[in-house]
Formats: structure tokens, sequence, C-alpha cells
């Protein structure tokens, strides 16, 4: 089988691409909110870990396996805090900046709620910077950062699709175990395990998404489906299902393998890691089927 024209890639500081050495299935799994690796100038005021609170620690690690099973697997190596991967280019909060924006700008409430293209505060509202930043810097963040990742998997979606006529992407995140603040219904709920999202049924075929619910309701796990999270920006760019390209985001609650005091792993993670492996089975089985 030929490899496309993909192959492993290393951007240092920005992101690993992993592509599998047989047995290639047109399934791209990727995590965009797991690097913890500080660029050069990033000065934040918060500690390292209270900015690490606002990362999904160790959710590349959950799909390590994938290569090994056929899928194709991107890590953002980055903090999501310096630059979002999944907040598009124009979801800016003007008031980071030191001067105007001289580029579209169409706030979200994510930039509102200080969780923009830019994150302007933690998960515990704490301000990130101490100072505003200039255009330049948000410029060098988005050319050296944003669009080197989106274009990765852009590449790697293109690529299976060309091959095989149909590419299945699942974009992975964890979230805190209760509620916050920011919340709708306020903070200290517990959340369910898992929340599937295809931005109510425009990002994927509604088959993909209900494989994985099917494999993780057999693990005993409770799943929600776009509620509270419907997909952001990585599934809305790479979901066109009536191309056959489909997009399916997928959050872990941050209990089933973290201790979200300490940020370590937890003693369930091995259990978390293993229902992962038969999940990434099941979905590459699924695409198999299909092309
Ligand atoms: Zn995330």
């Amino acid at each position: 089988m030929t490899q496309c024209d993909l192959s492993d890639r290393r951007l240092p500081g920005v992101l690993v691409r992993r592509v599998p050495h047989a047995d290639l299935v047109p399934l791209v799994f990727d995590s965009p909110h797991s690097g913890t690796v500080y660029p050069d100038g990033f000065t934040p005021l918060l500690s390292r870990e209270e900015l690490l609170s606002t990362a999904d620690l160790f959710v590349g690690e959950l799909f390590e396996n994938a290569p090994a099973k056929g899928a194709v697997l991107i890590e953002a190596l980055f903090p999501r805090a310096f630059v979002d991967p999944n907040r598009s280019l124009d979801d800016l909060d003007p008031s980071l900046l030191a001067t105007p924006w001289p580029h579209p700008l169409a706030p979200s409430e994510k930039s509102t709620l200080g969780k923009g293209l830019i994150w302007r505060v933690n998960a515990a509202l704490k301000p990130i910077y101490g100072r505003s930043l200039s255009v330049e810097e948000v410029e060098g963040r988005i050319d050296g950062y944003w669009r080197p990742y989106h274009r990765t998997l852009d590449e790697t979606m293109d690529a299976l699709w060309a091959r095989f006529g149909s590419a299945w992407h699942v974009n992975c995140h964890s979230m805190k175990s209760r509620t916050t603040a920011q919340d709708a219904e306020g903070p200290g709920h517990a959340r369910v395990d898992i929340v599937l999202s295809d931005r109510d049924g425009q990002t994927c075929d509604r088959a993909f998404l209900e494989v994985a619910h099917e494999a993780l309701r057999a693990e005993g796990l409770s799943v929600a489906i776009n509620t509270p999270f419907k997909g952001a920006e990585l599934v809305r760019r790479q979901g066109r299902p009536a191309e056959g390209r489909h997009a399916l985001q997928i959050e872990f609650n941050r209990r089933l393998h973290l201790d979200e005091a300490t940020l370590q792993k937890n003693e369930r993670h091995p259990i978390l890691h293993a229902m992962v492996d038969r999940l990434i089975d099941r979905l590459a089985a699924f695409c198999r089927e299909q092309v």
C-alpha cells in the first residue's frame, strides 16, 4: 500500500504527526490542547501549574497507539493558552492588544469569557498576562503555531481523502470533572464521563458518531451528545460529510485519568488508556468497512 504523501512530521515546539507504517486507514486523531512546551518569549504571569489547568493533559498519550492501529495521530506541543487551534482567527479579544487588530475581528462568547484565540484568563479566571500584547506577537503565534497546526491537519485529511475517497477525523479533548462558574448551570455540578459532538449533526455522518457512542457505552461510560459542548473550530473546518469528510469531537472527563489537584495521572489512567485502545480499534474497523 502506498502511504499517499504522508510521512511523520516533527515541527519542534509546534507539533508532531505520526503516520502508520502499515495498514493505513483513513482515520486521523488530533490532540490540540495537550501541549506543555513553552515557546520562547512566552512569559505568563501565572505559574506553570496555574496555566497547566487549562491544558488537556495526557490526551495525546491516551491515543499514542493510534499509528500502530493504522490511524494518523497529530499532537500540538505548545500550550493552548498561548494560541488556541480550536478557535477561529477572528475570535480574538481586542482588549488583549496594545493597538488595533489590522485583520477581521468577530469575537465570540468564548472571547468574552477570556477563552478566545488567545486566552486572557485561566480556568480560575486569573489573568494570564500583566501587559498588553503587540499585534506582531499575536501574528507570530498565528503564523508560527496556529497555521502550521491547521495546515498539517488539512494536508493529512486531503491525502487520506485522495487515497480512499473518504476520511474521518476525531478531535480529542478533556474537560474538568465539574462545571465551573462559566457554565450556564453554575459551578460544582458533576459532568458525564464523555461528551461526543458533531455540531448538531453538521460535521459527520450519524453512523460514525453512533459507532463511537456504542463503543464507549459498552465500556460502562456515561455519554452525552452535543451537550454542553457542540464542537468548535477544528471539527467545523474539517467536517463536510456530504463530501465524505467526517469530523467528531470527543471530550473525556478528567476524573477518568487525572488527579485534578496535582495534575498527575491517577490510578485509572491505564484503564482509560485500554478503553481508548478499544475505541480506536472499533473506529478503524468502521472506516475500513466504509472504503
Ligand atoms: Zn481541549
